[in-house]
């Protein structure tokens, strides 16, 4: 079988939830396991923390119902509600809970009859200006919802568009709107992410929410006490499968991106960009080759990659690189590949999970 791998350490998953709990000062904590957890496997990772997480967040009702297939029976949230008013009686009958975050979806909570209880966030939109009722129109909906009676106490919430900015002062102005809007209001709060949590200390509600931070990626751009303790949840990993030695001037791969400056040894890795792999990783970006220090050479194929084996002359077919894991660490691999830590996981596929802890 082709070797690629993405190695999924459950333990260092938990570690990181625990750590985003104390952060938020012990108060209930849904994990986000949207997209599939990030790309590490929706169904292990809430059953890693199934118990321990007091909610799970989705992005869609297909999500929560492979969760509920698994077994996942407490509650989950659909972060951005529902698409269509024709959703709301699965919503119903599979007890999820939704955001409501867009004036007609108000309106469509108002016309459904149900005897059921509906388990409502209320989202405003306190300057991210993407999902969320608007100042004006919050305290409105708040009123016209609170008054069904087949709503329950709705929770309060909002999203940061800049959290991971520590320099800006957009997350504490969005904080002070957020609480000037819901003054006086009954409802459970909920403000926090990732950056929130791990960079803000003293925004915080009653619920958080933390995504990435709990596959072990640090959205923000320095390290702190907190993102030292993060631990990585995903390892990339694949194994050198053919060898070749050129002479210097001569070129590797697509493009010519790399031309050899002395006599060079290649390894070429099964592990490509249809993997998830970031097709344009500059040349020199780092791997660890049978847990020593090496890097990139020559533009990354869809099913394959080079790395330079010249300075390592024990490794060679069947050594083991790891793209992405303790090290490198996805947040210091995304931005020398010009994306972002979101988005590297997010976009595995084709690679066998491999699950511990
Ligand atoms: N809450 C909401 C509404 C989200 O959309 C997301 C992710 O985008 C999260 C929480 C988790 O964010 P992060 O991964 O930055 O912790």
């Amino acid at each position: 079988m082709r070797p690629a791998r993405a190695l999924i350490d459950l333990d260092a998953l938990r570690s990181n939830f625990r750590l985003a709990r104390e952060l938020g000062g012990g108060r209930k904590t849904l994990a986000a396991v949207k997209a599939d957890a990030y790309g590490h496997g929706a169904v292990a990772c809430a059953r890693a923390l199934d118990g321990e997480a007091d909610a799970f967040g989705v992005a869609c009702i297909e999500e929560a119902l492979e969760l509920r297939a698994a077994g996942i029976s407490g509650p989950i949230l659909l972060l951005e509600g529902f698409f269509d008013a024709d959703e709301l009686p699965l919503i119903v009958q599979h007890k999820l809970w939704f955001a409501v975050a867009a004036p007609w979806q108000v309106d469509a909570v108002e016309a459904f009859q149900t005897d059921a209880t509906l388990q409502i966030w209320l989202k405003l939109d306190s300057g991210m200006h993407r999902l969320g009722l608007a100042p004006a129109e919050f305290r409105a909906a708040h009123a016209r919802l609170s008054a069904l009676p087949q709503v329950a106490p709705m929770v309060l919430m909002s999203h940061m568009a800049r959290a991971d900015e520590l320099d800006s002062p957009r997350t504490r102005e969005q904080a002070d709107l957020f609480a000037a809007t819901i003054e006086g209001l009954a409802g459970e709060t909920s403000l926090c992410n990732s950056p929130a949590l791990l960079g803000w200390p003293d925004v915080r509600s009653d619920w958080v929410r933390p995504g990435l931070m709990l596959y072990g990626a640090n959205p923000l751009a320095a390290h702190n006490a907190y993102t030292e303790r993060l631990r990585p949840v995903m390892t990339m990993q694949s194994k050198i499968f053919a060898t070749r030695e050129i002479a210097a001037g001569e070129p590797v791969g697509y493009g010519a991106r790399f031309v050899a400056e002395r006599p060079t040894r290649v390894g070429v890795v099964a592990l490509g960009y249809a993997d998830g792999y970031p097709q344009f990783a500059p040349n020199g970006t780092p791997v660890q080759i049978d847990g020593q220090p090496g890097h990139l050479i020559g533009r990354v194929s869809m099913d394959m990659l080079t790395v330079d084996l010249t300075d390592l002359p024990q490794a060679g077919v069947g050594s083991t690189v790891t793209l992405w894991g303790d090290a490198p660490r996805l947040d210091v691999l995304a931005p020398l590949c010009k994306v972002s830590a979101y988005q590297l996981p997010c976009a595995v596929k084709r690679v066998a999970r491999v699950l511990s802890g």
